[in-house]
């Protein structure tokens, strides 16, 4: 067996593993260090660091606190590695813990964290999500099951300084056009909740006062929250930092493209076995910007799709120029509307594309003035059958199932 280079405790708190970090920055040191060539495994807890849990009342989404998050397994050190290099990772396999074999999808309240369809769905609402080896389904949602495309949502190496302040003053420019937005548009640096591996005292303190917030995915990768980065895919990221520092975590079971519920995919705690090596001076010899990667020759056999399409027309009506956020937006709604009519809730509805093997496409950018999105739904997914017939949707769904809601406090 590969040796498992870092542990979690799943029920101690992700503060007191310094193998854990939850900011971005040069600096921290690494928690082991490989070599080319080598493969190991590694535990990651839910990106939520154990905030959320497997019940029925969904209070713990409303009231969780987004300054924690992510928390991230690393930062592991590759022998050699220099700025410019690629570091070359290959996702060996992905798995549950033992004595955690559940996974949570939930919607954010709208004044803390909202989401993609935040206007439609305000409050706080969760689904939890069972995992038996490969497949999953879910207590709150009749009607469906399907395999995991099991991925890390977040994965990448540390920023340099260069790239670090970078980011904090692109991201501290846009928040400044309008600050006091609900929710904002970038998440800042906060120092209070911020854990810096292994770095103590005063050090540690001013690292996570300027520490990049692991919320968006950036020139290193990060929460790119790719459904297809799965076990088997080999991903090329960037070097900045002598060592790398590769750190990894917010482990899904399976996503939608978008992970438009936000509170996210299918979450879970789990470990992940890789293997890394290095190609020298890769970024200047391939031109690389942002990570590539090649996927999996293992997915989700799933061929058959509903697909629905949504232009850049708002709710409202309004006309909006090849806007592909608000056309995937529509696509989106028209498959919930579509849902419901064989007895789903909204939130049902909403739950399935954000968890089941969605595909999300940008299928037209050119047709002025509307954009084209097109958001593919797998049939195969569904106990009955989707199709449109001339005898209209078979309503075999009792509707009393719920999905756990948490109004605002
Ligand atoms: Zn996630």
């Amino acid at each position: 067996m590969p040796e498992t280079i870092i542990e979690v405790d799943l029920k101690a708190s992700p503060y007191d593993n310094e193998k854990i970090h939850n900011r971005w920055y040069p600096d921290i040191p690494m928690v082991a260090t490989v070599k080319p060539g080598d493969d190991f495994i590694v535990e990651c807890v839910d990106w939520t660091g154990g905030q959320i849990m497997d019940n029925d009342d969904a209070s713990d989404v409303r009231d969780v606190d987004l300054t924690k998050v992510h928390f991230l397994s690393g930062p592991i050190g590759v022998e050699g590695a220099e700025p410019g290099d690629l570091m070359v990772v290959d996702i060996l396999d992905i798995g549950t813990l033992q004595d955690s074999l559940w996974g949570f999808n939930g919607f954010f309240s709208k004044q803390n964290g909202g989401g993609f369809l935040t206007k439609h769905f305000p409050e706080a609402q969760k689904t939890i999500w069972d995992i038996s080896g490969m497949f999953t389904h879910s207590r709150h949602m009749p009607g469906v099951s399907f395999a995991g495309l099991i991925h890390p949502g977040l994965i990448g190496c540390l920023p340099s300084r260069e790239l670090l302040d970078e980011w904090n003053s692109r991201e501290g420019a846009l928040v400044a056009t309008d600050p006091d937005r609900v929710p904002p548009l970038a998440a800042l640096p906060s120092g209070e909740t911020a854990h810096m591996g292994q770095m103590t005292g005063d050090a540690a303190k001013a690292a996570g006062a300027e520490g990049a917030r692991t919320v968006p995915p950036r020139e290193h990768g990060g929460n790119c929250d790719i459904k297809d980065l799965s076990r088997g895919s080999r991903v090329f990221f960037p070097v900045y930092v002598p060592g790398g520092g590769l750190s990894m975590g917010d482990l899904h079971f399976s996503q939608g493209d978008g992970e438009i519920t936000f509170c996210g995919a299918i979450e879970m705690a789990g470990w992940i076995h890789i293997k890394v090596s290095l190609i020298k001076d890769g970024v200047r010899k391939y031109g690389i910007k942002n990570p590539i990667f090649k996927p999996s020759p293992i997915t989700p056999n799933y061929k058959d799709y509903l697909i629905f399409e949504g232009i850049s027309v708002d709710e409202a009506g309004g006309q909006h120029y090849l806007d592909v956020h608000i056309a995937y937006r529509q696509a989106c709604l028209n498959a919930i509307e579509y849902l419901k009519k064989f007895g789903y809730s909204g939130a049902q509805a909403y739950s399935i594309l954000g968890t089941a093997p969605c595909q999300g496409h940008i299928s037209g950018v050119v047709d002025i003035p509307n954009a084209c999105a097109t958001l593919w739904l797998p049939t195969e997914i569904f106990e009955f059958d989707i199709m449109p017939g001339s005898d209209g949707p078979t309503k075999f769904l009792s509707g009393d199932v719920q999905v756990p809601l948490a109004p605002d406090l």
